[in-house]
């Protein structure tokens, strides 16, 4: 599933390419009937037309069209949606499931294998997401609160971390990746994280998407950019899907485990149940 770094790639990629223009067509595929939330989707494509596209920000996995008339246009791409756009019409695949003319002739189009993907026409964020945690590369990722909401929780600290009220847009590869470069093992309760250690995985958090987003994103099975070219951060991490082979740090072998049913690698000695 595309995470912070890819998602904001995506934002990135389009934005140029949408900004300022109007959608002059929308439509949404029979076969995906579950892709429009809230809305049946002729009339989700009905109040689509015409809309003018302001921007395009990003709140943890979900991207958001800001459109005039105050509404806002929310894509999520769960496990295998992708957005692209394209100058000369859609990708001719059975997995395109909607598609947006905009009034430049380009088109916005949404491929979406597993059909997982969601889309939202709201004046009200809280109608997708009413408890979204801070944004992790921002200043609202404080650390005095992350520290104190750990001592609260006793589930493995993984799935913490992979919890969307704690934080938005973390997920299985980056709290891997995140917990192998603070040194703690994913199994561990969080309210058994000392301070420092929390203070640690604070940092590699942070530096985690970041480094990932200046690789534009990992591309392990179906993630692709805005322009449907594959990103560079898989060839970078450290033990995410690497079970069996050696840590970068201590030659032994990384290990993988079932977290919160989520396939979760580690490495024995750098990350030490306690
Ligand atoms: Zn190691």
């Amino acid at each position: 599933m595309p995470e912070l770094p890819e998602v904001e790639t995506i934002r990135r990629d389009l934005l140029p390419s949408v900004q300022g223009r109007r959608i002059t067509a929308a439509w949404v595929s029979e076969q995906a009937p579950h892709l429009v939330q809230l809305f049946p989707p002729e009339e989700f494509c009905r109040q689509l037309q015409g809309r003018l596209i302001k921007d395009i920000s990003r709140r943890g996995k979900y991207l958001v069209f800001n459109l005039d008339a105050g509404l806002m246009w929310v894509v999520h791409l769960r496990m295998t949606g992708r957005l692209q756009h394209h100058d000369d019409g859609c990708p001719d695949t059975p997995y395109l499931r909607a598609s947006f003319g905009l009034d430049d002739g380009t088109r916005l189009c949404f491929i979406d294998l597993r059909k997982f993907g969601m889309m939202w026409l709201v004046d009200d964020w809280a109608l997708v997401h009413s408890r979204l945690g801070p944004e992790p590369l921002e200043a609202e990722f404080e650390l005095a609160a992350f520290q104190s909401l750990l001592k609260r929780r006793s589930a493995p600290i993984k799935s913490v971390l992979l919890d969307q009220t704690v934080l938005a847009g973390v997920g299985n590869i980056y709290a891997d990746e995140a917990l192998f470069a603070a040194g703690i093992r994913p199994t561990r309760a969080a309210n058994g994280i000392s301070k420092v250690a929390a203070a640690r995985l604070h940092a590699a958090i942070r530096d985690v998407l970041r480094t990932a987003l200046g690789d534009r994103g990992s591309s392990f099975r179906d993630y692709v950019d805005g322009r449907g070219r594959e990103g560079g951060h898989q060839l970078n991490v450290k033990v995410f899907r690497r079970t069996g082979q050696p840590c970068y740090v201590c030659g032994t072998e990384v290990r993988r485990v079932k977290v919160a049913g989520r396939s979760t690698h580690f490495c024995p000695r750098c990350q030490p149940t306690r």
